[in-house]
């Protein structure tokens, strides 16, 4: 196939509207062909102490009042959009992820800088009635939502734009600064994202990106004591980190999930076989509710698994630029070397591969396992590749049981016709987000989305992250 012209780009940091160049550069690579196709800049740890002091001090001298802040939210969302074609383009070079599942981030891009936009406007605060303990009637008494100052973004490799987005905009919204912080692997994304919102409006000084690595650039600014905040997605190690080294300051962790996906006996199970077939491997598997496990309800597992089958088969797997790709390359060689790795010890520990199981470079093949056990990695750990595992059971209580059997609880999904058991699912499920007849990967961004045990804490979705991102101050008066 023809592929877009290459021209390496050159991005350095970006602190209080300046561009600082930096001797130092991290390349960063076409993520099917190699090629690289940018630089970055190298933050030291004066720029990192830089970019923190004009967040604060911007945050301290510059206010932008709410319809300015919707105003300028907006407008990135009408750029956003007419800059699709390149932002697309961008999206399946530096991440590897195909031109559908590309347009699908923009989309969500798109549609979360207009609901921050449209939650500027509407960040309230409440009345307390004061009057209601004796003694106090004559004080009135109300709550009011405040900014925290400056906060900490860190972002994941797989969502990059999107993920960048949902802590950017809502920070803005609520009227903080920013310091963002990228994957060292996804970095463009971010850039994109500031360039936008520069060219929407934004005054120096609110958003400041340093890149580097996560051992340097992320230790510096979790050393960082006047960072009031910091929002984190990524994974559950370098979550754990964030949360005992912040102290008392608040953090958001948006963390994995090895998400279970129930077919129950009464379900429709064309709808469930398609469903579950083209989310499994979006994004090369490497989704934090990316289904994982799918739990089968014996009486259909042959009927299920032959439909889930024949639709897994007809998925196109290589060139992500190729506009009929399902199904490209994960993120480095080494990461689908590692998920290679996870099926053939689960095969050499019985397991049954369905489908797939091999690997060329850095694309990894879409992978159906049958009869393992929950203590294989490809069940018990986040396997974040395009593997899935089938599990038959017996009785929808052991298959909740099974769900509910891991040190994760971001998103769920289950198949059923009987309005009971899906209110029961709702429920019994412990996940931050139980679907019903769709599968775990379903995300719209204007729901509250954040998991429990090791997948994290607090919620995104703009109205969501802007509690997360404010203050409740509390004013008494004292009226004669
Ligand atoms: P990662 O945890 O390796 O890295 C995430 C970010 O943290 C990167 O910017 C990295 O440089 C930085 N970092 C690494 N070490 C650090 C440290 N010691 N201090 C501060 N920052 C540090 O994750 P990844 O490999 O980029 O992304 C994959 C993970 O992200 C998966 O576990 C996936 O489930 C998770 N994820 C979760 C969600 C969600 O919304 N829950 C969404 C996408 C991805």
């Amino acid at each position: 196939m023809d592929r877009a012209e290459l021209k390496t780009k050159d991005y350095p940091l970006y602190i209080h509207g300046e561009w600082i160049h930096t001797e130092e550069r991290i390349p960063v690579a076409h993520k099917y062909t190699g090629q690289v196709i940018a630089t970055i800049g190298k933050a030291s740890r004066h720029h990192v102490e830089e970019a923190v002091t004009w967040a604060l001090h911007t945050f301290r001298t510059q206010k932008l009042t709410p319809s300015e802040r919707s105003d300028i939210l907006l407008r990135a969302s009408q750029i956003a959009s007419s800059r699709r074609e390149e932002l697309e383009l961008s999206l399946v070079q530096e991440v590897g992820k195909t031109r559908k599942d590309a347009r699908g981030e923009l989309d969500r891009v798109i549609h979360t800088l207009r609901l921050s936009s449209e939650e500027a406007k509407r960040i309230c605060g409440e009345m307390v009635p004061l009057g209601a303990a004796p003694g106090s009637e004559n004080r009135l008494g109300f709550a009011i939502r405040v900014p925290k100052g400056v906060i900490a973004a860190i972002t994941p490799f797989n969502y990059p734009l999107l993920l960048s987005t949902h802590k950017v905009a809502p920070a803005l919204a609520a009227g903080n600064t920013i310091v963002l912080k990228p994957a060292t692997a996804t970095p463009i994304a971010s850039y994109l994202l500031v360039e936008i919102l520069e060219q929407a409006g934004l005054p120096k000084g609110f958003v400041n990106i340093v890149t580097g690595s996560g051992s340097q650039v992320g230790n510096w600014l979790l050393e960082d004591p006047r960072i009031a905040m910091y929002t984190f997605t990524g994974s559950a190690e370098v979550g754990t980190e964030i949360k005992q080294r912040s102290g008392l300051r608040p953090v958001a962790l948006e963390l994995g999930n090895n998400s279970p996906n129930i077919v129950h006996e009464d379900a429709d199970l064309e709808q469930a076989a398609k469903l579950i077939a083209q989310r499994s491997f979006h994004n090369a598997g490497q989704a934090c509710i990316a289904v994982q496990r799918i739990f089968v309800a014996e009486a259909v597992r042959e009927a299920f698994t032959e439909k889930y089958l024949s639709e897994v088969r007809s998925l196109r797997v290589g060139d992500p630029e190729d506009e009929a790709t399902d199904v490209g390359p994960m993120i480095s060689e080494a990461e689908a070397m590692r998920a290679e790795a996870w099926v053939q010890e689960a095969v050499q520990q019985g397991a049954e591969l369905l489908h797939g199981g091999h690997r060329e470079g850095s694309i990894m093949h879409p992978t159906v396992l049958a009869k393992t056990t929950p203590e294989m990695k490809v069940n018990c750990l986040e396997v974040f590749a395009p593997i899935v595992t089938i599990i038959p059971y017996q009785s929808i209580d052991e298959a909740f049981a099974a769900a509910n059997a891991s040190a994760y609880g971001l998103q769920a999904g289950i198949f059923t016709n009987d309005l009971n058991l899906a209110m029961r699912a709702a429920r019994e499920l412990e996940y931050g987000g139980v679907i019903i007849n769709d599968v775990s990967t379903y995300r719209n961004d204007v729901m509250p989305y954040g998991g429990i045990k090791n997948s994290g804490l607090g919620k995104e979705g703009p109205h969501y992250a802007i509690e997360e991102m404010t203050d409740l101050r509390m004013v008494v008066m004292n009226l004669k």
